[in-house]
């Protein structure tokens, strides 16, 4: 509205705001940036702020690169380490076409689309990530994977080297707004984890963006380089993304039941339900990279099979022990390079599915499923997830559901994408062939 509008250019005045920074994302999850003297404010807010689509990842054909950027006013935020006399402050921008309608390629609209279609019963997708993530050493500008610390889980300093950048990062973050809940030292060398407080996944979503953006800035302020790949080291624990998920009806938990098994409602049951049935499509989401499956792999408390638990920690979908407003599901695939955008959309598109059409949940597995046999397995109805990029871009081709929901222009380009990566990772010589197999034959 009018209002609004110039409510916003006012504080953008008071804060001294100089430049303002248009973000969006890519297909890939990539923070994408248009900066703008704050002269063209009373523009971008108005009629948006044109740019060329067709070299941005996922988006579009040549012939119809005209793009716009509307900025989402809700998520002005003034950017902690340019402030003081020449302050710059970012919005997060949906993406329109020139004729106006939404751009059906842009992440955040599958989400707010995801999010639209929950509305229509009554819900609200809250979605609480756990990102973890590395400090590793710089040498001669490039990152490396040498450690800045020799810490482990929840140590304390002398060992906790990191601790400082870690300080540091979180206050910017406080700074931008984000209400930090808990950080440790995470079982790695040199990991470590940083948790905000959920929120409605779309503004989730921006704020992992955020939080990855503004790990890295201050880090590399630091002469180090923060990196969110699954699994930058083989033999040690990789990265995760964790997300904690409920459903909320009238401000209620809608998760929460104090009269039913385990105090969990049928809409939970049921959302657990729809997430087991979809959970391989949405690894194609939530474990973008060729990388990503070298997290998935049995002894490093990441799943690699399709099951749910009250707190097994193996399992796919584990529930944490709180209950009442707290209550949620934690799905512990995702790790950090997914673009939070699609993989919370695959989430609450499975999750509402299962909802809808009350699928219940297999039996519950408490036991360690990575000690159970092959057979017990089959037994226990136990499905493996996909395990690597292909695989999984196949599981999501063959999910009718999360494909109607991302649309045959996001399905396409996503395809395109999981093709071109696998292709070039199965046709190299690696190194370990080269250790294995140069010197024997
Ligand atoms: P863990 O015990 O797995 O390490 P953490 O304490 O690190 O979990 O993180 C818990 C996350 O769950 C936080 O981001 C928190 O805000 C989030 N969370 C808490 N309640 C809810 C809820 N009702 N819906 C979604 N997320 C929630
Ligand atoms: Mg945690
Ligand atoms: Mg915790
Ligand atoms: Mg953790
Ligand atoms: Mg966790």
């Amino acid at each position: 509205s009018r209002d609004a509008t110039s409510a916003m250019l006012e504080r953008i005045e008071q804060d001294n705001v100089r430049f303002l920074r248009l973000q969006f994302t890519d297909l890939l999850g990539m923070p994408k940036n248009v900066a703008i003297p704050v002269k063209q404010a009373e523009k971008a807010l108005t009629t948006g702020i044109g740019f060329d689509g067709s070299s941005i990842e996922g988006f579009v054909r040549i012939e119809e690169s005209d793009m716009v950027l509307k900025p989402d006013l809700s998520t002005y935020t003034l950017l902690p380490w340019r402030s003081g006399e020449y302050a710059e402050a970012r919005f997060v921008c949906d993406v329109y076409k020139a004729s106006g309608k939404p751009f059906e390629g842009d992440p955040r609209y599958v989400l707010r689309r995801a999010m639209e279609d929950a509305a229509k019963d009554g819900y609200v997708f809250n979605t609480g990530p756990e990102l973890e993530f590395f400090l590793f050493k710089m040498l001669e500008g490039r990152p490396t994977t040498q450690f800045q610390d020799v810490g482990g889980y929840f140590d304390l300093a002398p060992t906790d080297l990191a601790e400082d950048v870690r300080r540091e990062i979180i206050l910017a973050l406080t700074e931008m707004g984000f209400e930090i809940e808990a950080s440790h030292h995470e079982v790695a060398e040199s990991q470590h984890e940083i948790d905000f407080k959920y929120s409605d996944a779309l503004h989730t979503a921006d704020n992992v963006i955020s939080f990855k953006f503004a790990a890295k800035t201050i880090a590399l302020m630091r002469g180090l380089h923060a990196s969110f790949m699954a699994k930058p080291i083989y033999g040690i624990c990789g990265s995760g993304m964790h997300t904690n998920c409920s459903l909320a009806k009238n401000d209620k938990n809608a998760f929460y039941d104090p009269d039913a098994p385990l105090q969990l409602s049928k809409t939970c049951m049921h959302f657990i339900g729809g997430l087991l049935k979809h959970a391989k499509a949405i690894t194609r989401l939530a474990n973008p990279t060729v990388n990503s499956y070298k997290r998935l792999v049995p002894g490093y408390e990441a799943p690699c099979y399709v099951s749910w638990s009250a707190g097994n920690r193996s399992a796919l979908v584990r529930v944490p022990s709180p209950r009442g407003n707290s209550t949620r599901v934690e799905f512990r695939s995702p790790d950090p390079t997914c673009n939070p955008y699609l993989a919370f959309a695959a989430m609450l598109t499975a999750g509402m599915e299962g909802v809808r059409n009350e699928i219940e949940p297999p039996v519950g597995v408490d036991t360690n499923i990575y000690h159970m046999s092959i057979e017990e397995r089959k037994g226990a109805g136990i499905e493996t997830l996909p395990g690597d990029l292909h695989e999984a871009n196949q599981a999501l081709l063959a999910d009718d559901l999360i494909c109607r929901a991302f649309g045959p222009h996001v399905v396409e380009a996503l395809t395109s994408v999981a093709e071109a990566e696998w292709d070039a990772y199965r046709t190299a010589v690696h190194p370990w062939e080269l250790d294995r197999y140069l010197a024997t034959y």
